[in-house]
């Protein structure tokens, strides 16, 4: 212990107050542990203070906008002007009503909340810094310890985040005004969802892209939709390229780029967004006092019971690797808690969705129809195009498609993909479905309330059964 400290001791010490931090400290105050949770920022970690939530309020003041100038045809004349910070200030009030829900509920289950960075000393000793001087710091003792200290972008070589020119997903969350131009590196989820939000809000917009398209991580159809929507809002797209350097011309970046067969490029804009990617943030808290080490990749690996190689110390959210969702830190914050107090909780990654809030929305949980071949099952695909759907018709919609997928022999659903106005939202059912062992008869049987944009993957399972009545069978 450092002279000065004051020494305490807990149960379990929870490093992070994110969605994997905060959802471990909670759960394990119900399940009666005493529990310390230290933060170093802000209470909600990334998700709730500079990502999905600020990033979907966003999305959504400039849906809204978008979406009333362009309703002639359903006979609507509107004109939405956005004032930026009237938005930003809602967005600030709605992201702290929910950090100080989060901050009320630890207390409401008993858990000990610390504001600092802690640092882990010895396998049972940790040390937390108070923040500012003089603050000081003390030494906790703990049986368990719960790593949920998250991941932070990655920085290209040459390209440092600056808040100015060049800027990470949370600078651009906190503009206080349009750029008139912004070039995007990473046609990811943070590029997609960030330069339909920026088009929406009137900035020229450029995505630079290493691969051939975008989202990589969906399929061929999925990112055409996504991009040819982008494209209709005027986001241009280059495709094998990668950013290599930029230098400062007259009040804008000029970025370099170079195809793989040496070809080069320069870009001008206002601002760059650099998003490829984020990095586990497992060197915040000295985890090799404790006899860890991370993996090349940063992730500190855990088995389906979140224990990391050291017994005691368990990995939840970013830290842990991917996928990295909030959803996904969350139900490994239960995991954790529960394993520690006893239970036989363990994760199952099949049912984990994932979901991207472009325009159109994709929803994705479970295996495609390659992904059960490769997996050894007989693969039957139900399909419905949401242009057969009354509600999405009745919302202005009508792209995109509910894609299920089960075995062909037993009928089990094995997941979905889905682009469609909240799908989001859809894609929720196939993981109950999944969940609960459903068979695509359970799906199609199940009454959904008409005219619901749901009906839509009842009717999907219904195509896999050749018993679709509202869309042709296969
Ligand atoms: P974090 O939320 O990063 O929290 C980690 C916390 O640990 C931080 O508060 C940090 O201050 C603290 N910390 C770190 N080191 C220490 C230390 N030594 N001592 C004390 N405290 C420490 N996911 C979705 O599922 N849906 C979305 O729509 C979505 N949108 C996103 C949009 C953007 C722009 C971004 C950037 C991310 C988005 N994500 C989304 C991802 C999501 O935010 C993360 O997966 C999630 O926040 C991970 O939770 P976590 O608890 O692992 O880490
Ligand atoms: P990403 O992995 O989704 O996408 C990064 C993209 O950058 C890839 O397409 C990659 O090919 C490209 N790239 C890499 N290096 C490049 C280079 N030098 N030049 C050009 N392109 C390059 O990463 P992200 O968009 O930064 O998001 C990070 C993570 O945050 C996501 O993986 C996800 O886990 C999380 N997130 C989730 C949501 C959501 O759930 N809706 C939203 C935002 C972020």
């Amino acid at each position: 212990m450092v002279v000065g400290d004051i020494a305490t001791g807990t149960d379990v010490l929870v490093i992070g107050g994110g969605p994997g931090g905060y959802v471990a400290a909670i759960r394990g105050g119900q399940l009666g542990l005493d529990v310390t949770l230290v933060e170093a920022d802000a209470y909600g970690g990334t998700c709730l203070n500079e990502g999905c939530i600020p990033s979907k309020a966003l999305i959504h003041v400039t849906g809204l906008a978008h979406e009333a100038e362009h309703a002639e045809a359903m006979g609507l004349y509107a004109r939405a002007d956005i004032d930026v910070q009237g938005m930003t200030e809602w967005k600030d009030g709605v992201v702290d009503r929910l950090t100080s829900g989060v901050e009320k509920l630890c207390k409401a289950n008993g858990v000990n909340l610390i504001e600092g960075r802690a640092e882990f000393v010895d396998e049972h000793t940790a040390r937390v810094v108070h923040g500012g001087e003089g603050q000081g710091s003390e030494s906790i003792e703990f049986e368990h310890a719960v790593v949920a200290t998250g991941s932070r972008p990655i920085e290209l070589p040459g390209f440092g985040f600056d808040g100015d020119r060049i800027c990470d997903s949370s600078d651009v969350l906190s503009l206080d005004s349009v750029p008139e131009s912004v070039l995007v590196v990473g046609g990811g989820y943070i590029g997609m969802e960030l330069s339909t939000m920026l088009a929406k809000l009137g900035s020229n917009v450029t995505v630079v892209e290493m691969l051939d398209d975008v989202l990589p991580a969906y399929g061929d159809d999925i990112a055409r939709a996504v991009r040819s929507r982008a494209e209709d809002l005027g986001v241009e797209f280059s495709f094998g390229e990668a950013a290599t350097g930029w230098t400062e011309t007259a009040a804008a970046a000029r970025v370099a780029t170079e195809t793989e067969d040496g070809e080069t490029s320069e870009y001008t804009a206002e601002r760059v967004l650099v998003a490829v990617g984020r990095r586990p943030a497992s060197d915040t808290c000295n985890v090799e006092a404790v006899g860890l080490s991370p993996n090349d990749a940063g992730v500190l690996e855990t088995d389906a019971a979140t224990r990391t190689d050291v017994e005691h110390v368990h990995a939840v959210g970013d830290v842990a690797g991917e996928p990295m969702l909030a959803h996904k830190a969350y139900r490994e914050g239960h995991v954790a808690a529960e394993v520690i107090a006893g239970e036989p909780a363990r994760l199952d990654q099949r049912a984990i969705p994932s979901a991207v809030f472009t325009d159109p929305e994709i929803g994705s949980v479970g295996l495609d129809a390659e992904g059960a071949a490769a997996e050894g099952f007989d693969p039957v695909v139900g399909e419905m195009p949401m242009r057969a759907s009354g509600r999405a018709l009745t919302l202005g919609g009508g792209e995109g498609f509910v894609r299920l997928v089960a075995d062909a022999d037993t009928e089990f659903v094995l997941g979905a993909r889905i682009v469609a106005p909240h799908a989001a939202e859809l894609i929720a059912e196939v993981g109950l479905a999944i969940e609960m062992g459903a068979r695509l008869e359970d799906v199609a049987a199940t009454v959904h309330t008409h005219p619901t944009l749901s009906e839509a993957v009842a009717e999907a399972a219904a195509n896999a059964r050749n018993a679709a009545v509202h869309t042709l069978n296969r």
